[in-house]
């Protein structure tokens, strides 16, 4: 896995809007596959906290103020083009997009794993919550990306920058410093700072009850 990169807040890759990130939508059914050259690096992660923006853990203040950093996973994938149901569209179109997702996520996807291995299996996804991305996964027979040599070599190819930008938007990564100034502004401003992370658990403990 290659290192994360380090930066202040110039970095205009992050937002820079060049990829969108892959969001499931409700009432529509995608079909996508986790792209990889090394099995063991199929994800890129860090821990991380949420005060206006992700930012790396830095085992300080951040934790004081913040409580226990979670992770922040990601990876590239392919969407195939398909209809709201999931079903391939002919002719065959696909989109290459960064995913980066919550550790929760991360568990279904491992889970998922354990039956069916997610570099030999495209999965279909689904979401009951657009905008905390509560995920339904399941998994497909086979993984059409990898189906014939010619096409995993083009789709690899064209990965490479996307994977790039999944690393750099993970989480920013501040100096202590930085991270002081962001937490003190936030709760000078009177907070307004959510953490959309700690809400997700919420909404599932609640969904339980
Ligand atoms: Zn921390």
């Amino acid at each position: 896995m290659a290192e994360l990169e380090t930066f202040g807040f110039e970095n205009e890759d992050i937002r820079g809007g060049i990829y969108e990130k892959y969001k499931a939508k409700k009432n529509n059914v995608d079909r996508v596959g986790i792209l990889f050259t090394d099995p063991k690096a199929m994800f890129a992660g860090a821990k991380v906290h949420f005060n206006q923006r992700f930012f790396l853990c830095k085992k300080g203040i951040c934790c004081e103020k913040c409580g226990l950093p979670k992770w922040r996973v990601g990876s590239a994938i392919i969407k195939y083009g398909t209809d709201k149901q999931g079903a391939l569209r002919t002719p065959f179109s696909y989109e290459i997009l960064p995913w980066i997702f919550s550790e929760t996520t991360y568990i279904r996807l491992k889970n998922i794993n354990t039956e069916f291995p997610l570099a030999s299996h495209d999965m279909k996804i689904s979401c009951t919550n657009e905008e905390y991305q509560h995920l339904d996964l399941t998994p497909c027979n086979e993984s059409i990306w990898q189906a014939k040599d010619e096409l995993k070599k083009k789709i690899l190819e064209e990965a490479k920058p996307v994977w790039e930008y999944v690393k750099k938007g993970i989480a920013s990564d501040m100096s202590i410093e930085e991270i002081r100034d962001l937490l003190n502004a936030g709760s000078v401003g009177g907070g307004g700072a959510v953490d959309p992370t700690s809400k997700l658990d919420l909404d599932k403990v609640l969904d339980s009850v």
